[in-house]
């Protein structure tokens, strides 16, 4: 059992938030969540977890920080939909490099030891002459979201060079895994197999061909585990270097499900990137950190968590006519200033 440490994880109640918090309570640490709840679910926040409802770009983050004193800190929450970012640059700029920068200078006065941020290799290196690449390749933005995860790491170069805080980057491929928001833009299996587990046809943009590096959140989890304690100063892929095409998603998804139907195609978007796969040696090198599960085996995984989560949201729907009983509160309605297990800030 490693030692306790107290850990916060902003994003705690996303998609890689709430596994990465499983994780940190499952090994006996003290996990602290903050989250906006601007995406999230109040629900997939583990119930040992002391929750406050707050946004990063809020002055109560200070507070929260000094009154928590956490050694370690997981930054994941961000407006994290690179669409939503071109749509409304400022408001991402809000959340994702000023909420960014209230956390990490609320860390350094705190002397928290260690600074993990989530930022991403999908969007940061822009279109690349060869896949898979590595860290030393340019980094060339071509959304805001991608600028703004840009800036958080200069911030933590700049908070490093001035203040001494500790800290890893890690730069993600396209996550997938159970827990997935289906109803975004963000993740191509959830939307996928969403769909084809209610018997409808996904939309592809374009031919299908561009080409993704799928990991599974689980070993997303496990690189942050494995930045505790090293990758001091570093900058991480955190991928498998394999490239895999939507239309090589689809078929594997239809494969595991057992749909028939062709999907609908429309025009390719602007701005998506054709090829990114990432070079993950020096994660494997410094943090002794590699993808453990195949994309056949977390698919498979993703879609029985989605049929399981079908059967329970029938199971709730039932009973709740039988017991005549009023639904609870949608979590993105639960007040403002009622952090769980927490106390109010
Ligand atoms: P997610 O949207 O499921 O989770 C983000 C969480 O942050 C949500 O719970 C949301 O409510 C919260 N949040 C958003 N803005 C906030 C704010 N200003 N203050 C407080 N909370 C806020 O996303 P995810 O897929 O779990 O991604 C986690 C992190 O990993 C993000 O930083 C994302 O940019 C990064 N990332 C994800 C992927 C991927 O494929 N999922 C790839 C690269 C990088």
């Amino acid at each position: 059992m490693p030692e306790s440490r107290k850990a916060l994880v902003t994003g705690g109640a996303g998609f890689i938030g709430s596994h990465l918090v499983n994780r940190l309570v499952d090994c006996g640490h003290s996990v602290v969540v903050i989250d906006d709840l601007s995406s999230g679910q109040l629900r997939s926040v583990n119930q040992q977890a002391t929750f406050y409802h707050t946004a990063l770009n809020d002055s109560r983050i200070e507070r929260i920080v000094q009154r928590e004193q956490p050694e370690l800190v997981f930054h994941l929450a961000a407006q994290s939909s690179v669409r939503q970012s071109s749509v409304d640059p400022a408001a991402d700029a809000d959340s994702n490099i000023v909420g960014t920068i209230r956390l990490i200078s609320a860390c350094a006065d705190q002397g928290a030891e260690k600074f993990i941020f989530s930022s991403t290799g999908g969007a940061m290196y822009g279109n690349l002459d060869s896949i898979p690449c590595n860290e030393d390749a340019p980094a060339n933005p071509l959304s805001p979201y991608g600028l703004s995860k840009l800036v958080g790491e200069q911030y933590l170069q700049l908070y490093h060079r001035t203040y001494g805080l500790d800290y890893t980057v890690l730069r993600y491929a396209n996550v997938y895994g159970p827990g997935q928001n289906p109803h975004g833009e963000a993740g191509v299996v959830a939307i996928f197999a969403s769909l084809m587990l209610d018997g409808k046809r996904p939309v592809i943009y374009g031919d299908g061909g561009q080409e993704r590096d799928f990991v599974y959140v689980s070993d997303v989890v496990e690189a942050n585990l494995a930045a505790i304690d090293s990758g001091s100063r570093g900058i991480y892929n955190i991928g498998t270097g394999a490239a895999t095409t939507i239309r090589q998603i689809y078929e594997l998804l239809q494969g595991i499900i057992g749909f028939a139907e062709e999907p609908t195609l429309q025009p390719r978007r602007p701005g998506d990137v054709m090829s990114v796969a990432l070079d993950s040696a020096r994660a494997a090198a410094e943090l002794s950190w590699q993808p453990s599960v195949t994309l056949a085996d977390g698919l498979q995984r993703t879609v029985d968590d989605l049929r399981r989560s079908a059967v329970r949201r029938t199971g709730r729907v039932r009973l709740s006519s039988a017991a005549a009983a009023p639904d609870p509160k949608p979590d993105s309605q639960q007040p403002e200033e009622e952090p769980r297990n927490g106390e109010r800030l």
